[in-house]
């Protein structure tokens, strides 16, 4: 190693797929011998672990570089930037910021610790897809009780507005004995729960098993207490998926749902694949057989030509399915989508006064979802102590909602049935069943 003493600092930008990855790299610079530190102020490599989803999410990255600027002046500090922006942008990156030391796309992360090795002088850009040599490696994670295991990588939809299948390349699926493998390895880690991560986890396929046949075999060949996942795609929600969820007592009842628009020419222009109808249809049959379920969704208002009544549409849409909650956005163009062809017609000010329109419905939609699990008994996988309150933990329900209830730090990493006393629109307040 060319590093003194091998310190790293890795920030994550963006998604549950980057914080995966993140945990991915960090193992691996552990097993090379490298320690991770607090501070970028400590560290003798800095990693951003970037997001392209979004213009904003990018320029953040830029203005984190600056600030690096001065830290690397002063210590010589090695920078790389890697993931989603390091595949989409490359050299771009370097003319805007020389000074740092190595580009890595998303399926060369893991790379890193060999050109750190080689202690190369020049910045190197690597990007090609298809290295995926993590066998046998634990990811390190945030939470000793949780844990992601990537599914698949990559995407076949292409949504018209999105960049992640340029990004992260076609999709890719890894075999049902390695993921049962990582779930063994996490629970004899002491992990509870494990969230399986994929951009479309429903289109998984190893030979004849999809979807449905990997939970199962999570689910009967682990002892993980619980399992969710991450995210779905509407057009490829099966019957036969709802039925594990509905008889598969380790899996969580939340399923997220991304609609985009209520309109289905928008829904067609977004390249989406399905109409609004077909959507409702799925999420009544999940009601019906997962009576339980909670179901969250992501939204965008102010696509191209999107008009008043289009937005409405979207609207009418959260009033009628009635999210648990929603992660909602405005449109935002990126180069080399399809959708970047189209005139992005509706005004800034028109995309906010939309998307504070919908936020302010949604609170509201929250707020009498959450007042159902008043009275209710919920289980939760206690996390960790609330911020505001050390006398109070937290943890997450059965339906991903955040429980908080007054208990000592000894509960921290068990599970326990709580009753529901209040809520607002975020969160819910309860007591442990006696
Ligand atoms: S399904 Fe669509 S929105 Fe989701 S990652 Fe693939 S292209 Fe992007």
């Amino acid at each position: 190693m060319v590093l003194k003493n091998g310190t790293y600092k890795i920030v994550t930008f963006g998604c549950q797929m980057n914080l995966a990855d993140s945990g991915v790299l960090a193992a691996i610079l552990n097993a090379h011998g490298y320690r991770a530190v607090e501070t970028e102020q400590d560290a003798e490599v800095i990693i951003l672990n970037t997001c392209s989803v979004r213009q904003k999410a990018e320029d953040r990255v830029f203005g984190r570089l600056g600030e690096l600027l001065a830290i690397k002046r002063r210590n010589g500090v090695k920078i790389a930037v890697v993931g989603c922006m390091a595949q989409r942008m490359g050299d771009e990156i370097l003319e805007r910021a020389p000074y740092v030391d190595f580009v890595l796309g998303t399926d060369r992360l893991y790379e890193l610790p060999g050109y750190l090795a080689n202690g190369e002088p020049i910045p190197s850009i690597h990007t090609d897809f298809g290295y995926e040599h993590i066998d046998g490696i634990v990811p390190e994670r945030d939470s000793p009780y949780s844990a992601f295991v990537t599914i698949s990588r990559g995407c076949d939809n292409f949504c018209t507005y999105c960049i992640v299948p340029y990004v992260r390349g076609r999709e890719r699926s890894y075999p049902v004995d390695r993921i049962v493998g990582q779930v063994r390895d996490f629970v004899a880690d002491g992990v509870l729960e494990v969230t399986l991560l994929g951009q479309n986890v429903n289109s998984y396929r190893d030979g004849d098993s999809d979807f449905a046949d990997l939970l199962k075999a999570v689910a009967s060949q682990t002892d993980i207490r619980r399992i969710r996942f991450m995210t779905s795609h509407p057009k490829d929600l099966s019957d036969k998926l709802i039925e594990v969820l509905a008889t598969e007592p380790k899996m969580m009842t939340h399923f997220h749902l991304p609609l985009q628009s209520g309109s289905d020419r928008i829904l067609q222009k977004m390249g989406r694949g399905y109409t609004f109808a077909h959507y409702h249809d799925r999420v009544r049959t999940l009601r019906e057989v997962v009576p339980d379920i909670s179901i969250t969704t992501d939204l965008i208002v102010g696509f191209p030509s999107e008009t008043e009544e289009e937005f409405r549409m979207t609207l009418d849409a959260v009033r009628e399915i009635r999210y648990d909650s929603s992660f909602m956005f405005r449109y935002s163009v990126r180069e080399g989508t399809a959708a970047a062809r189209l005139i992005d017609d509706v005004p800034e000010p028109e995309k906010i006064r939309r998307l504070t329109e919908l936020i302010t419905l949604q609170k509201t939609v929250s707020y009498e979802k959450n007042q159902e699990e008043v009275g209710l008994v919920r289980e939760v996988l206690v996390d960790g102590v609330s911020r505001r309150d050390p006398s109070v933990v937290k943890g997450k329900t059965e339906g991903n909602k955040t429980l908080l209830f007054k208990a000592g730090p000894e509960y921290i990493g068990t599970i326990q049935k709580v009753n529901v006393i209040t809520a607002d629109s975020w969160t819910l307040h309860g007591e442990p069943v006696k």
